[in-house]
């Protein structure tokens, strides 16, 4: 296989260029990964953005990478609007559930990780939660306040964006412009661009989520998180940090404004961002209570995956227009993939990749991930004329990318009973305890069952005989 790391080249919003792609350290990727805030269920526009940071880390591991991969929780501090008034989500979900912020964030966690592991996306490495880093959070806004770069007001201490002379780069904010424009609402604030790093506890109640501070009880904003956790998990400055093209104004031109003051970095060497699902607004907005999130589409029998093929079906830099139509025919694509696999399998495994066509799929997803041109080229690869065991290695080798979970798959009318697949687990326990005796009883009495076991690299499975 050619896994040479020099061929990636990835769209940088910070330069607005498509660069070629070289690690800080040779052979590894540092990668950040904006996640969820924990308030809801994430909706399927939220889940694009997942499935493209995947394709990115499986990209990468394609082409020889080491990947590091971490993901932020957001369980405090993201209020509902980004001028830093309004709500807390968390005390707001907390109030529509009639649970704890602390309750809430555990279920809405929970789901969140189901809904990634139902769309096949690779667990990051290391997770972790704004509130078990709120020293961390303290330290970095201690610092920001030594270089002179805060102020207090009534309700918290801020971030004076008017200080620093390139605020909002990667943004190519107007600063001035909109500096100019907002006098409403500004509050304390000296400017509309400033932001809450830490806020107060309201004097006449108690939180359910507050801590002490050199300033005063309160909880972090919710720019700082990221900041303090990715350099804590990757370093002071790490190769890559994703998120939804929404992040590109505000969170990250905070995050990096903050990186740059308390670091003297601009945080990540590449800032990739993935565009918008569409989908109209009374079935995305979580205020509704109608949107569509992975749960819907399984209600409506859907496979989490299909989903997962729509989404690759587009470049990750344009915006998906969802319809019902769409997902109808991501259905068909992908069940055509999962008859092709597992035909050339019939004749047992065997054979190697064709190296020619994995080449091919290779260099389109290396150019900035082109993961549509990627499936054009798996597409071509099923109507070329190659052996079947040849044609199911190659499109297994390219799933490892496309995390369609191909290998796994099997014709419905091949769906085991579940009396056969406990009977082949308690045969691998045996096998892997070395009791051959009572492994082969096993195998017998799935085969009177009319299955057949096959064993193979990843491990057994049981076959209609
Ligand atoms: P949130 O939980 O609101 O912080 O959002 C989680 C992630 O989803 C962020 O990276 C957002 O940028 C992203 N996102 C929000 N809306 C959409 C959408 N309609 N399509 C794709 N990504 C989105
Ligand atoms: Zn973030």
């Amino acid at each position: 296989m050619t896994t040479d790391p020099q061929n990636v080249t990835l769209y940088d919003t910070y330069t607005r260029e498509t660069r070629t792609f070289e690690s800080l350290e040779p052979g590894k990727v540092r990668m950040y990964c904006c996640g969820p805030t924990v308030y809801d269920y994430a909706h399927i526009g939220n889940l694009r953005t997942y499935v493209f940071e995947d394709l990115l880390r499986r990209m990468l591991a394609m082409a020889g990478y080491e990947v590091r991969h971490v993901m932020n929780i957001t369980d405090v501090g993201h209020l509902t609007s980004d001028a830093d008034t309004g709500e807390d989500k968390m005390v707001k979900g907390a109030a529509r559930t009639g649970l704890t912020a602390w309750e809430i964030a555990e279920r809405y966690t929970g789901a969140f990780q189901s809904d990634l592991a139902a769309l096949n996306i690779l667990e990051p490495h290391v997770w972790c939660r704004a509130t078990d880093h709120i020293a961390e959070q303290i330290a970095d806004i201690l610092e920001i306040e030594r270089q002179g770069y805060t102020y207090v007001t009534g309700d918290g201490v801020y971030f004076d964006t008017g200080k620093l002379k390139d605020y909002g780069y990667l943004a190519r904010l107007d600063v001035q412009g909109l500096n100019a424009g907002s006098r409403v609402d500004l509050g304390e604030k000296r400017l509309a661009t400033d932001f809450a790093l830490w806020k107060f506890s309201p004097p006449d109640q108690k939180r359910q989520m507050e801590w002490d501070s050199p300033w005063g009880r309160g909880f972090p904003g919710w720019h700082i998180e990221c900041s303090a956790m990715s350099v804590k998990y990757l370093g002071e400055l790490f190769d890559i940090h994703c998120g939804g093209k929404d992040h590109i104004p505000v969170h990250h031109s905070n995050e990096i404004a903050q990186s740059e003051v308390a670091h003297g970095t601009r945080l990540a060497n590449y800032w990739l961002h993935g565009y918008f699902l569409e989908l109209d607004r009374e079935r995305m907005s979580k205020s509704s209570g109608e949107f569509l999130r992975m749960q819907s589409l399984i209600d409506r029998g859907y496979d989490p995956l299909a989903y997962r093929y729509l989404c690759l079906t587009a470049h990750y830099r344009s915006d998906l227009k969802f319809t019902w139509e769409s997902l109808d025919s991501a259905t068909v694509a992908l069940g055509r993939l999962r008859q092709l696999a597992h035909d050339g399998g019939e004749g047992g495994e065997g054979g190697a990749p064709d190296p020619g066509w994995l080449a091919d799929f290779q260099r389109e997803m290396r150019q900035d991930l082109n993961s549509p041109r990627a499936l054009a080229v798996v597409w071509g690869l099923a109507k070329a004329n190659l052996p079947g065991a040849v044609r199911r290695r190659t499109i297994l080798a390219m799933d490892d990318v496309l995390g369609l979970d191909l290998a796994n798959w099997l014709p419905p009318d091949e769906t085991v009973p579940g009396e056969v697949l406990a009977l082949l687990a308690d045969r691998d326990a045996a096998r892997a305890g070395r009791n051959w005796v009572l492994a082969d009883e096993l195998r017998d009495r799935i085969q009177t069952m009319g299955y057949e076991v096959e064993d193979g690299p990843g491990g057994s499975r049981a076959k209609r005989r």
